[in-house]
């Protein structure tokens, strides 16, 4: 007799389910698997379609919780067919007994919360009705096939098939006029099958794919000699890739070679025959349309050198989404099966279906008869298995009406005001943009973590925070931002489900980046969450620390190169190595004119260069003093940011020249600067600018001299300034903040860094002057508006935002901007880091706003 009453509902038997019955029986607690098929397997049990495959190789795609699996199953193939995964699928659970957990053939149709009792109720298409603590969905990503919506599906009187459903006998098409709705996945690899038994086969295509040969064989030795020689380590690499299977990280941006040298590399990647390895040959693929372009001509051209009919290839090859941005395809003879004769290819973009009729199709004026129809038509993904369910939270709140503008998460794992509830691979994780073996098994051991921790501390609830929950959507978002998904309709993005909202389903941060997060929100004391039981409450509403996505790759790169220090360098070293890195990035976009010159600094002449915009003048002038804590730098050395502010703003931009420390140290800078300023605001006119508009501007060390010229031409009596813009500034060097502590190790500008250009720059007495340390000026009233910017990983974030305070409370206009995610060096990182942008295009209307209305 099965328990009524259980620590864990569990709905869905895939891999997901069966691990996590595993390891709930490990840990002691009692739990109910109800399963809607009759087996195990999840998709690889439903989606029985001629030629159903897994795209990721088999060295990847299996469990890894029991390592004896890897020597007791021998995979046939390099990627596995679906009966072979089945029959893996069957094996575990017999090995495990599994079966016994499990009930099959039993849908879960309704839960609800109970608050008074703290459990949740589940109701199973079969009346019976389940009490349970903790109730998770391992219902799958791509378990619910979505309807076609075509007129006249129910009229059709031949054989129907849809390719998530089919049946378990199989189909035999032999002599049978077929035809097949649907280019994604599951129709590229079930075709040539098709092809090859049907008499006529018709494909009506919306969206053409791109799909690539599997190449499929033996595993791949190269894979398969690696996970043997170090199990652990192999495993690892996976959990904390970017997609669950290691692979070498793209150096080089697609643009930053030619393109013969960009098709030989992509050529390399092809070849392998892995899913994920064409988008990985560069840096950019995902970021950057330009650079994925170059990918999607490369995958064009293979395309017209199969198809044998230039129109059909055509037809067949992608131009409306950029690479990646809709699941692509691994296929085996896929687009051979164009030049068989009896094989048409219908674009239903141009020529679209008007009905299904009893006999067959009706298109664009012409009338097909067919005894199949098959439809491949995808599923509603990530969300429609969860909200099939109807799950009912706290104040009778139903998640669908919690979702009904797109799914909200904290970790893709848990929602706000549905206590206790988990979801597997949900949406807000990495889930279908990853291998998902590893996805899973990270859920899987993050539930059963909690729920160990939480019964070891006598907890009863756990429940995300609204603020978390927050945090996550607008990480998720940030992420997102930078992606070109956004661009393109597909079911990552809800778009081929009418009147599902438009998000970006997916976590799109990674899959180590992401796993480092759980992990972090759970040993720090389950970040995020509330947990309450017995009398007892943990609140730990965070903050949650997250960085950009592109920050946090760039960093983790420098990580591999195991760069120097720059305090352990000399300030000759450094100046070397700064110039040797500065070869090394993107040059920003290209302004109207560019012009370079000297002006006489305090003790001699300095260089400066001008950038004017396109547009004609007399433009507005900023003064620009460049970063590089008084020591390193000059006039060119923060040129991409400064033809990116001259463009957006529509301003010119005179970056300035200062003697640097240590040959020169504290007040030669500020004179140098101060002198600057004065010449700058003598020759406006002559550099082509508008006398009566200066602004400065600075970034780091730069900020403090523009900030401190800004209360030296207050109490100089001129020139009359309309703004002084500060990006991440020093403001304070007679003491160090909370930031310093906290954002001390790790994001480039460290404590020690600053520490040495400090001491290169100023004495500790000296630092305490105002025009070091421009926060402790008596008086910051009468000084033009201004704009700072920090960023949230910024050791000098503090003492930034306490500039503004204290702007703010002399009566100065200020706006204050703190750049999520960033670190000090990030935001200048022009056509590097896509999250830089949004920054600076607030950074440039704050330049054009000091200037409004003259
Ligand atoms: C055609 C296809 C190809 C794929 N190829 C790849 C690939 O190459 N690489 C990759 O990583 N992933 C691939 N996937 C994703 C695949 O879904 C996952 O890899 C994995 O199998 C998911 O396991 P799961 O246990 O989370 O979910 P599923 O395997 O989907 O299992 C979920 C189970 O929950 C059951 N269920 C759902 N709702 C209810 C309910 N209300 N009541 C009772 N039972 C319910 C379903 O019947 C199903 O058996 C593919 C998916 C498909 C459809």
């Amino acid at each position: 007799m099965a328990e009524k009453d259980v620590d864990v509902v569990v709905v869905g038997a895939g891999f997901a389910g069966m691990y996590l019955l595993h390891e709930l029986r490990k840990q002691g607690f009692s739990s109910r698997v109800l399963e809607a098929g009759d087996d195990v397997g999840g998709t690889w049990y439903w989606n029985r379609y001629p030629g159903a495959r897994c795209d990721i190789a088999t060295t990847d795609y299996q469990y890894t919780w029991d390592p004896e699996l890897l020597d007791e199953w021998q995979w046939s193939e390099k990627h596995a067919a679906q009966p072979e995964i089945l029959r893996y699928a069957q094996y575990v659970a017999k090995k495990h007994d599994l079966y016994s957990g499990i009930d099959f053939e039993v849908r879960v149709d309704k839960a609800a919360w109970d608050d008074s009792a703290k459990k949740w109720t589940i109701h199973t298409s079969t009346g019976e009705t389940i009490t349970c603590r903790h109730y998770v969905m391992a219902t799958g990503c791509l378990s619910v096939p979505k309807d076609p919506d075509i007129p006249g599906t129910d009229r059709f009187k031949g054989n129907v098939y849809v390719t998530g459903r089919w049946p378990h006998e199989g189909v035999d098409f032999t002599g049978q006029r077929v035809a097949v709705i649907g280019t994604g996945s599951s129709a590229i690899q079930s075709m040539p099958h098709i092809a090859s038994q049907a008499k006529q086969l018709v494909v009506f295509q919306r969206t053409p794919n791109f799909s690539m040969p599997a190449f499929n064989g033996p595993q791949p030795p190269d894979r398969v000699a690696r996970l043997k020689a170090d199990r652990i380590a192999y495993q690892n690499e996976a959990r904390m890739s970017p997609t669950g299977v290691p692979m070498e990280m793209a150096t080089v941006s697609a643009l930053a070679v030619s393109r013969e040298e960009a098709f030989a590399m992509l050529e390399k990647s092809w070849r392998k025959g892995e899913l994920l390895q064409i988008g990985a040959t560069f840096t950019d693929v995902g970021i950057n349309r330009a650079a994925n372009e170059v990918v999607c001509d490369f995958m064009r051209s293979k395309i017209h050198e199969v198809v044998k009919d230039p129109e059909t290839a055509e037809t067949l090859s992608p131009r409306g989404h950029a690479y990646g941005t809709k699941r692509p395809c691994m296929d085996t003879n896929y687009f051979e099966v164009f030049n068989m004769p009896h094989v048409r290819l219908v674009d239903i973009r141009k020529k679209p279906i008007t009905s299904i009729t009893e006999t067959g199709i009706d298109f664009d004026g012409e009338s097909i008869e067919f005894d199949s129809i098959v439809y491949a038509t995808g599923f509603d993904a990530m969300t429609g298995a969860i909200v099939n369910v109807d799950i009912t939270g706290k104040n009778g709140l139903t998640l669908k009406k919690k979702w009904e503008n797109g799914p909200l998460t904290y970790l893709g794992l848990t929602t706000v005001g549905f206590p206790n509830f988990y979801m597997i691979t949900g949406p807000g994780s990495p889930s279908v943009l990853s291998n998902m073996m590893v996805s899973i098994e990270q859920h899987v051991e993050w539930i059963r973590d909690a729920l160990v921790d939480m019964r070891d501390k006598g907890f009863e609830t756990i429940e995300p925070t609204a603020a978390a929950e927050e945090d996550w959507r607008v990480h998720c978002t940030d992420c997102a931002d930078i992606t070109l998904f956004q661009d393109t309709n597909s079911w990552y993005m809800g778009a081929n489900v009418p009147g599902k909202p438009r998000v970006l389903l997916p976590y799109i941060g990674g899959v180590g980046r992401y796993r480092r997060i759980c992990t972090e929100a759970m040993q720090r004391g389950f970040l995020g969450f509330e947990l309450q039981g017995n009398g007892k409450q943990q609140l730990n509403p965070g903050p949650v620390r997250l960085m950009q996505p592109d920050v946090e790759m760039m960093l983790d790169v420098m990580a591999t190169l195991e760069l120097p220090p720059i305090e352990a360098m000399s300030p000759a070293e450094a100046r070397g190595f700064m110039d040797a890195s500065a070869t090394m990035r993107a040059p920003g976009p290209d302004v109207g004119e560019i012009v370079d010159g000297t002006f006489p600094g305090a003790d001699g002449d300095l260089e400066y260069r001008v950038y004017r915009p396109a547009s004609a003048g007399p433009h507005p002038v900023v003064v620009y003093y460049h970063g590089g804590g008084w020591v390193l730098g000059s006039h060119t050395s923060d040129d991409p940011l400064c033809r990116d502010l001259c463009k957006r703003a529509d301003v010119m931009i005179i970056s300035v020249n200062y003697r640097h420390a240590p040959e020169a140290r504290f007040p030669a800078a500020v004179d140098d600067a101060w002198a600057a300023l004065q010449w700058v605001a003598k020759n406006a006119s002559v550099l082509g600018g508008k006398p009566d508009q200066i602004a400065v501007a600075g970034w780091s060390a730069g900020g403090n001299l523009a900030a401190v010229v800004a209360q030296m031409a207050r109490d100089n009596g001129g020139p009359k300034l309309k703004g002084q813009l500060l990006l991440t500034p020093v403001t304070d060097g007679s003491r160090q903040s909370a930031s310093y502590i906290e954002n001390g190790e790790g994001y480039v500008l460290t404590k020690n860094v600053m520490e040495w250009f400090w001491n290169h720059y100023a004495s500790a007495e000296d630092r305490k002057s105002v025009k070091a340390s421009p926060l402790l000026a008596p008086s910051l009233a009468n000084l033009p508006p201004a704009m700072i910017v920090t960023g949230q990983f910024d050791p000098l974030r503090d003492e930034g935002n306490a500039y503004a305070h204290a702007l703010a409370d002399a009566g100065v206009p200020v706006k204050r901007l703190q750049a999520r995610g960033h670190i000090h060096t990030s935001i200048t990182m022009v056509d590097m880091l896509p999250s830089g942008q949004s920054v600076r295009a607030h950074m440039a209307s704050g330049l054009r706003e000091f200037f409004a209305g003259e």
